[in-house]
């Protein structure tokens, strides 16, 4: 069985003397394998993020990365600075990007593809606002998301981590119920399968609240291969728990 990813989103949190401290007690509290573990830090932090988690069992990701290879794009980080630091893994395609900086599906599906061919693994977000979701518009939203990475990325999907994040339950408390989550994740899983026969293999997270008491119930569903931990992944102890449920 494929081992669960747990990684968390630090968002723009944190500082030099809370990084060492959460790093430090996180690693202090770790067991022994059962799952993969990543934290997503501000790419600032990942020059000292990546020496605390030299010869660890932490993976280091970024929270985004630019679609170009390089040149005269002020204020973006290409793929190959981020592989410079350690990088594993590259968030693509948050919804709070999507949201406040207006990135599309096709821009979003170009920057998984910039990742892979950089050697990193993006992490592509997926997920219905509530609005869309009291439309009944849910599977048409997530589908119509998926479909750009596929389309952009061909046979590489078999590459790429998925994570469904409904909007509305991100950073608010309200967690999608275990069901409500499986649901839209046998959604994605079946049009995974459609365009890549082995997509039982490709990681699907759940991201959205996730916390030490909600995380074992999820975790548990058939297509709920790991999690993308926001809030929780500030808190050692939090974080923790929801390692200890993945493994
Ligand atoms: C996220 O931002 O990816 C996230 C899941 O946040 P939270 O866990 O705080 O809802």
């Amino acid at each position: 069985m494929m081992k669960k990813l747990i990684a968390g989103n630090w968002k723009m949190n944190g500082s030099l003397a809370a990084n060492e401290k959460l790093l430090k007690d996180i690693l202090a509290g770790m067991g022994q394998g059962g799952c993969q573990v990543a934290v997503g830090v501000p790419a600032v932090y990942l020059a000292q993020c990546q020496a605390l988690l030299a010869g660890t069992a932490i993976d280091l990701a970024a929270q985004d990365m630019s679609a170009h290879e390089g040149g005269a794009y002020t204020g973006e980080i290409s793929g190959a600075m981020l592989k410079e630091f350690g990088v594993r893994y590259a968030i693509v395609g948050h919804s709070e990007r999507r949201q406040y900086h207006g990135e599309t599906d096709d821009a979003v599906a170009l920057k998984a593809q910039r990742a892979l061919g950089c050697g990193i693994t993006p992490i592509v977000c997926v997920g219905e606002t509530l609005a869309e979701r009291e439309a009944g518009k849910t599977d048409e939203v997530v589908k119509r998301q998926l479909a750009a990475v596929i389309h952009t990325n061909g046979h590489c999907i078999s590459e790429v981590v998925v994570a469904y994040e409904p909007v509305w339950a991100i950073g608010t408390g309200k967690t999608a119920t275990p069901e409500m989550a499986q649901q839209v994740h046998a959604v994605l899983r079946a049009q995974l399968k459609a365009a890549y026969e082995h997509a039982d293999r490709i990681k699907l997270l759940y991201g959205g609240s996730m916390n030490a008491a909600n995380a074992a119930q999820l975790l548990a569903q058939p297509d709920i291969d790991g999690g993308l931990i926001g809030g929780a992944a500030l808190k050692a102890q939090d974080f923790l728990t929801i390692v200890a449920a993945a493994a």
